[in-house]
């Protein structure tokens, strides 16, 4: 292979394609320029009328996409910046600046939104005939015209958004932020946060992972009935706005249009899933025969069942993802590639440097950033491949305009879990070891239970308790009907305790930005169902998953996938990806069965 005989160090990222420093001549220099291009955009407001040539217009465009594009970079050095030491108060304190910089310089040029989105429809399809890739980006500034009121009214419902809607978030956060949360371990007491403290859940101690639950809505249940206030009011507020205001169909619907979904979609996704809830009870009954009791309670959701210390070394790890990629399409790994050349990753394990892992896309022909905190496990490995994946997504759209090359929230996944798909099954066919291979299954069905019909739930609970409210529900009626989603939701196949009534609560998304749940859900269905047409297809399917990776954001989702031979409208597509984890499931039930000694 051509990948075997490089070898790859652990490594810190360089920022240089960006600024040699934030105090740099160059860093200067960007702010001069984002400055002098503003005032410049500024001084023709007045040329914007329904008359503007075409050639015009596109001069225009292509000025905000520089400031665009000079914003981006500046903001994304702050934001690396910080990253790579999150103690580092100069890049605490530069980040700030940006940040006040950048949202100073998005209202001076808003203007151009606004005018954009009030022009008649004749004008505006006359100058999108011409404006190529920037017309999706245009498009979809345009599809919120029907629910956009009047600038003084709009104006209006901002000021008020800081002391309302926001206010109240803010207030959510800042509560639920504070809590401290106390669990006894190995006879000590400990003070933990939320993070902290959700570690425990998925240990082998069973008494610990109950007392972690108990604990997390213990906290929150003290506060239940003020936290189901707030919600409830955020809920009206959201409700008046964008249903009685601004003529949304639903509450739901507002969001999406944002991730330009047509309704009948995601109803079609949430009904299959429902159908499908099964799928994830049959595995809690087996995990339950894995972990040698009748019934998991739903603190065993997420318990370990098997004990794999294997590690993987750094440069094998590096070889076996760019391998795997190399099998599937050699462009694929060669863009992988450019992100270890142009040394964009940082991987080593650093005190003050961020947890978890990321992949920041900067603008078109730059190559992306990825950050991970590589420690060896299986984990770490699949990480790798799916934050590379996201970096190849946006390299392969980098024709695309600034406005255009990100994908949109719902493809947004697509190339990263796929990428991981593709090395966990290579994994998979490589490896001898029995607990290796069950400890990878039972992570990847643990993964896709959290990511797909939990979060299924969680929209259906939010549609409900939207609806609820409106008709008058109190905070324990919203509580009842969460136990009852819980019911549904796991079955016979969970045993549910009383505290559970409270986790609604605890979710600062359905607080912050309702319904975004799904797209969770959405994206990762999505791959498992065209993972199944490639296992199906073999290579017939590479060139059409290739086009849906390279459109970017370009257009719609339901219309790029379109384009690549496949209909989010039809349950049947949906129906692909439940069976994909069906299968996994049928593979867990045909190992042997081997009862961990309990270590309790
Ligand atoms: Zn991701």
């Amino acid at each position: 292979m051509k990948y075997s005989n490089l070898s790859y160090e652990i490594s810190r990222w360089s920022l240089g394609d960006l600024f040699p420093a934030y105090d740099s001549e160059e860093m200067k220099a960007g702010f001069a320029a984002v400055e002098s291009r503003v005032a410049d955009f500024e001084s023709q407001r007045e040329n914007l009328d329904a008359e503007i040539s075409n050639t015009d217009f596109m001069v225009l465009i292509h000025q905000v996409e520089e400031i665009s594009q000079l914003i981006s970079k500046i903001g994304s050095f702050a934001g690396l910046w910080y990253t790579e030491d999150t103690q580092n108060q100069a890049a605490q304190n530069f980040q700030a600046r940006v940040d006040q910089f950048g949202a100073e310089i998005q209202n001076r040029i808003l203007f151009f939104n606004l005018w954009w989105k009030s022009l008649d429809n004749d004008s505006a399809a006359r100058l999108m005939k011409d404006a190529g890739d920037y017309s999706y980006w245009l498009e979809e500034i345009r599809n919120f015209k029907p629910h956009t009121l009047s600038e003084p009214e709009e104006k209006i419902i901002n000021i008020k958004d800081v002391t309302g809607f926001n206010a109240v978030n803010t207030i959510y956060d800042t509560i639920t932020n504070r809590y401290v949360f106390k669990l006894s371990v190995d006879g000590e007491e400990k003070e933990l946060t939320r993070g902290e403290l959700m570690v425990y859940v998925q240990q082998h101690d069973p008494d610990l992972r109950a007392a972690a639950y108990q604990e997390l809505y213990r906290v929150y249940g003290e506060d239940g009935a003020i936290l189901g206030m707030m919600y409830q009011n955020l809920v009206r507020d959201w409700r008046n706005e964008n249903v009685d205001l601004r003529s949304f169909a639903s509450p739901m619907s507002v969001r999406n249009l944002s991730n330009d979904i047509p309704d009948q979609v995601v109803d079609t996704l949430l009904e299959v899933s429902r159908k499908n809830v099964s799928v994830f009870q049959r595995y809690f009954r087996l995990k339950a025969r894995w972990l040698g009791v009748d019934r998991i309670r739903r603190y065993d959701v997420y318990a370990p069942v098997v004990k794999s210390e294997k590690t993987y070394e750094y440069s094998d790890a590096v070889r076996m993802v760019l391998e795997s990629f190399d099998d599937f399409h050699p462009d694929i790994a060669t863009h992988a590639k450019r992100v270890f050349d142009d040394q964009h990753l940082d991987s080593e394990v650093r005190k003050g440097k961020m947890s978890g892992a990321f992949c920041a896309s900067v603008q078109p022909g730059l190559t992306p950033w990825v950050l991970t905190n590589y420690q060896g496990k299986a984990n770490d490995v699949a990480t790798f491949a799916h934050e590379l994946g996201h970096a190849i997504h946006s390299m392969l759209a980098e024709e695309h305009t600034q406005f255009t090359f990100h994908s949109s929230l719902p493809l947004a996944e697509t190339a990263s879990t796929f990428g991981e798909m593709l090395l966990v099954d290579r994994l998979l066919e490589d490896e001898t070891d029995e607990d290796v291979r069950r400890d990878m299954l039972f992570r990847q069905i643990d993964d896709a239970y959290a990511t797909i019909m939990r979060q299924i739930y969680f929209a259906l609970f939010e549609r409900q308790a939207h609806e609820m409210t409106h008709q008058g529900a109190t905070v324990d009626e919203l509580s009842e009907a969460y136990m009852e989603n819980l019911k549904e939701h796991f079955g016979d196949s969970v045993e549910l305790s009383d505290e559970f009534r409270w986790e609604w609560v605890s979710i600062p998304h359905i607080y912050g930005t309702p319904f975004y749940v799904y797209a969770y859900s959405f994206g990762q269905l999505l791959v498992f169902s065209l993972y199944q047409q490639f296992k199906a297809e073999g290579e017939s399917f590479k060139p059409r998953f290739m086009k849906i990776l390279s459109a970017g954001g370009s257009n719609a989702p339901a219309r790029i996938l379109k384009e690549a031979g496949i209909d989010i409208s039809q349950a049947e597509f949906w129906q692909g990806g439940f069976d994909v984890i069906s299968g996994l499931v049928d593979q867990l039930e045909a190992m042997p069965l081997r009862v961990l000694d309990a270590d309790v």
